[in-house]
């Protein structure tokens, strides 16, 4: 399976790609996990994209593309991956495009997740993660076993510098601007699945699996 999860930021893309790539045994690619990543490095690169991030921007297409290349390079790749928060505009995907054609591979799906504004909002500013794993919680709708405790490796449970609400209504507007319009590019190839990402996780993931045939 390969297959990219869209839509905008705090829909719940990061938590049912979790539970898809559960199923499918994939690896889950997710450009902002990434760059997450890179901030705990020494290297540039990841004071970079900390920058951006932190203010609510996209980092650079030249270096998102490039980490995305150098990530499908790896050998885990080839029995399938999900891929969570990339392409985020229109010249990402061409460039994705591009490197997919290379390889000689094919999107199975694009997973579109919908929401409304309100609801992103209450989402993410009770979004928590786990500093050492990245697993995602919420103070009211997926709390942990421990308070501020993260159930999977036991790290510190924190609230990401981008989720304050002023740095949210910025992404939502990027959002709008450059990533919503990647759902039209990728309807011209027959490729999108739209799913109502308002309702429990659990209903959209169900949702998700007859869409894709399960
Ligand atoms: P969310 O989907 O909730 O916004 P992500 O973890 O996907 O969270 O992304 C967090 C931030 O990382 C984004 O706001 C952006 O600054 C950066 N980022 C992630 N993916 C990309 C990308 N494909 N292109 C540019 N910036 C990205
Ligand atoms: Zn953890």
């Amino acid at each position: 399976m390969r297959i990219i999860i869209m839509g905008p930021p705090g829909v719940g893309k990061g938590t049912e790609a979790e539970l898809l790539i559960k199923h499918y045994n994939i690896p889950h690619i997710s450009t902002g996990n990434i760059f997450r990543e890179l901030f705990e490095t020494e290297l540039e690169i990841g004071k970079i994209a900390k920058s951006y991030i932190n203010r609510g921007e996209l980092v650079p297409d030249d270096i998102t593309n490039e980490i995305v290349r150098e990530r499908l390079n790896e050998k885990d790749v080839e029995k399938g991956f999900l891929f969570d928060g990339f392409p985020r505009n229109i010249d990402q995907a061409k460039a994705f495009d591009a490197i997919l054609k290379e390889k000689n591979w094919k999107l199975d799906a694009v997973i579109n997740i919908e929401g409304n504004e309100e609801l992103i909002i209450k989402r993410l500013s009770g979004r928590r993660v786990c500093e050492k794993c990245g697993a995602i919680y919420h103070i009211t709708n997926k709390k942990p076993k421990v308070e501020g405790i993260c159930n999977v490796c036991g790290g510190k449970l924190i609230q990401r510098a981008d989720d304050l609400e002023d740095t949210v209504r910025r992404r939502l507007r990027i959002y709008k601007d450059q990533t919503a319009p990647v759902i039209g590019y990728y309807l011209a190839s027959g490729t999108i699945i739209n799913v109502d990402g308002t309702r429990s996780i659990d209903d959209t993931h169900n949702d998700i699996m007859k869409v894709l045939g399960e």
